[in-house]
């Protein structure tokens, strides 16, 4: 049977590659031109053509992989992409073999309970309610969390935001924007908070900036004025925004405080913690989203440090209801009806045919239970922190903040913002070892995400190498 075969070849190729990226062989990335690459694989003729099995397969997957960006190779320090856990890849190969588009449970009730069962295990660990079973007794006067999952952050951001909206004024869905609503967020917010505000006609001129401190850190007590002010111009808030943790430096917003501001005063708070959410697993650093109860709604990627392969990002609400509105004013509430067996979710969400997100987390989380991932995220914390003494231990490289999560800003001493990223590019370029940059407070910072379980101090140790190596060649 030719289909098993190519499958095998496949999964040779893949495992091949697996094996070579965790075992440091090779680089880390290439990127050949991208006419040279477009020759090398065959991309026309294969279009035009057809016949890509059998040895023309391996010989396209060996030229594929070998130009793909090794995200299990240790020395990647790039992104804040998961690493995936191997078991988590069979969720995604799961999802797309079968390709159910479970938005509606008829069309894929596995797909569709496992998303319903991750979601309320994410709910729990924000300690709202979790959403009960269609039939479930219901506690009308305690409403229930819910939520759904997304092509990604971005994506959750801007529903988030959308529900934000629907709770402020349920006109909007059928008049468009009142002129007055504004959202405030601090400077640094992810952007995908001002391209949320662009997409839903709020416009960039609604999006006011909260009063941070030189970390970019919200500071609460100048929030509450910042409320008054507001209101007292006339402006309706949507809603506050809050990091958990900011993506430049990876510091978290004082959320209880924060939360508290925003509950007296009836204003709807919105977490951001695509990326540093996942510490809600550890009883290590769980206490820095202390307060993130107090939220109305938060966003959190499972393809970050959740070891998800992309893309799986959870919106999640303390009140279900919210969100049923976010798409029209009148909701149906679902889990409510007896006759119905199982949950559509296609109302709360922007898409329409939706793949089974929810196993690219359920696999990998089952495979190491809730600890294992919490061991995990525990050790990628505490390599920032190690990375952080070990490099301002070195004369020639200071870093631009102590770590709260996994990331790691960094400078060469003596050098400007454009030699910085020049030798970013050269050490990239060299492919042995992969890091990014961004800017914080003003500056250029070299940066260091640890999300590669086999990362260790002396990937950084070989980092720091190479970048002195280039400075002196003459950077
Ligand atoms: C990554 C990230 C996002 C965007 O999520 P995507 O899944 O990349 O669309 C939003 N906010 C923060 C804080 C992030 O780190």
């Amino acid at each position: 049977m030719p289909y098993r075969e190519d499958l095998d070849r496949t999964i040779d190729a893949l495992a091949a590659y697996l094996e070579e990226a965790e075992g440091r062989n090779g680089p880390v990335l290439r990127q050949p031109p991208m006419r040279t690459l477009a020759v090398e694989l065959g991309l026309d003729a294969l279009m035009r053509e057809g016949g890509l099995s059998g040895e023309r397969l391996s010989a396209f997957l060996d030229a594929y992989l070998d130009n793909a960006t090794r995200l299990q190779h240790p020395a990647d320090m790039g992104h804040q992409v998961a690493c995936p856990h191997p078991n988590a890849i069979l969720g995604g190969f799961i999802d797309v073999f079968t390709n159910n588009p479970m938005a509606i449970y008829e069309m894929g009730a596995s797909a569709a309970t496992i998303e319903y069962a991750v979601l309320n295990f994410m709910l729990r660990k924000v300690g709202w309610q979790p959403a009960p079973y269609p039939g479930d007794p219901v506690d009308p006067d305690l409403p229930h969390g819910g939520g759904v999952l997304t092509h990604g952050g971005s994506l959750a951001q801007l529903t988030a935001l959308a529900t934000a909206r629907a709770a402020a004024d349920p006109q909007a869905w059928e008049n468009g924007n009142d002129p007055s609503l504004v959202v405030i967020a601090p400077a640094d917010a992810h952007y995908s908070v001002a391209r949320a505000l662009g997409i839903l006609g709020l416009g960039q001129k609604a999006l006011i900036k909260a009063p941070c401190d030189r970390q970019q850190r919200l500071q609460p007590q100048k929030l509450a004025t910042l409320i008054e002010a507001t209101r007292a111009s006339g402006k309706r808030i949507v809603a506050v925004v809050a990091n958990a943790c900011c993506t430049a430096a990876g510091l978290y917003d004082p959320l209880d405080e924060i939360g508290a501001i925003c509950n007296a005063a009836g204003v709807w708070l919105h977490v951001d913690g695509a990326h540093g959410a996942s510490a809600l697993l550890s009883d290590t650093h769980r206490h820095k989203l202390n307060g993130v109860e107090r939220a109305d709604s938060l966003i959190w990627d499972a393809h970050k440090l959740l070891r998800a392969p992309g893309l799986a990002a959870a919106v999640l609400v303390k009140d279900h209801r919210r969100l049923e509105h976010t798409f029209s004013q009148q909701a149906s509430y679902l889990f409510h009806d007896k006759a119905h067996p199982g949950v559509d979710l296609l109302s709360r969400t922007v898409e329409c045919t939706k793949a089974g997100l929810g196993l690219k987390l359920f696999m990998g989380l089952a495979a190491e239970g809730e600890g294992g991932l919490a061991g995990y995220i525990d050790s990628r914390f505490a390599l920032a922190r190690e990375a952080y003494d070990f490099i301002n231990a070195r004369s020639r490289f200071h870093c631009a903040v102590a770590p709260e999560a996994n990331i790691v800003l960094f400078r060469l001493k003596g050098l400007d913002d454009a030699q910085q990223l020049q030798l970013r590019n050269r050490l990239v370029g060299a492919g042995e070892s992969y890091i990014t940059t961004t800017e914080f407070a003003g500056k250029r910072w070299l940066r260091l995400t640890f999300m590669n379980p086999a990362t260790t101090l002396q990937d950084v140790e070989h980092v720091l190498h190479q970048l002195t190596a280039m400075a002196k060649e003459g950077g």
